[in-house]
């Protein structure tokens, strides 16, 4: 069996529109964040985020349509959620970067130390300072339900990158 192909995608001709999710659960004992979709200057200077992987996409990110915009317009204060979970570090998910450091967050451990290994972030699309912030970072090793009443359960899914975990 081969391995999973996890290069970078290859520039096309045109480029591909790329389109970022962002999910917001209530759930009785807090609100979480999944994924926190581009950083801002994604809409006007993606280069200055990606570099040369900027010319494989075409980014339409307006003022307020990232994802401290969009909380806003819901009237969601960050600082108030209870758990940030990124699926994985790509920029694409983890570029938001509006989640105070008192937010926790839930990640797998694997995909955790991908986006801190310099060859990881050489080939792959990780940007670190997306995920440097100072916060309680909770290291997944495998599925995991979020408060235990088996309501939001993170579920890994590798392939797509070190250690995917989409959120169900
Ligand atoms: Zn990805």
């Amino acid at each position: 069996m081969r391995p999973p192909d996890r290069s970078l995608p290859r520039p096309r001709r045109r480029p591909a529109d790329d389109s970022h999710a962002v999910f917001l659960i209530e759930h009785p004992q807090g609100r979480v964040l999944v994924d926190t979709g581009l950083h801002p200057a994604m809409g006007h200077d993606p280069a200055s985020r990606i570099g040369g992987l900027a010319k494989a996409f075409s980014f339409a990110l307006g003022p307020g349509e990232d994802v401290g915009g969009r909380l806003a317009a819901l009237g969601v204060d960050p600082a108030g959620l209870h758990a940030l979970v990124l699926t994985h570090l790509h920029y694409d998910h983890a570029g938001g970067c509006v989640v105070p450091p008192g937010v926790p967050l839930y990640v797998q451990a694997r995909e955790w130390e991908a986006g801190r290994d310099p060859e990881a972030i050489a080939t792959h699309a990780y940007v670190p300072a997306d995920y440097a912030q100072d916060r309680t970072v909770h290291l997944l090793d495998g599925g995991h339900d979020l408060f235990g009443d088996g309501q939001v359960l993170l579920v890994p899914t590798p392939g797509h990158s070190a250690a995917t975990s989409p959120c169900c």
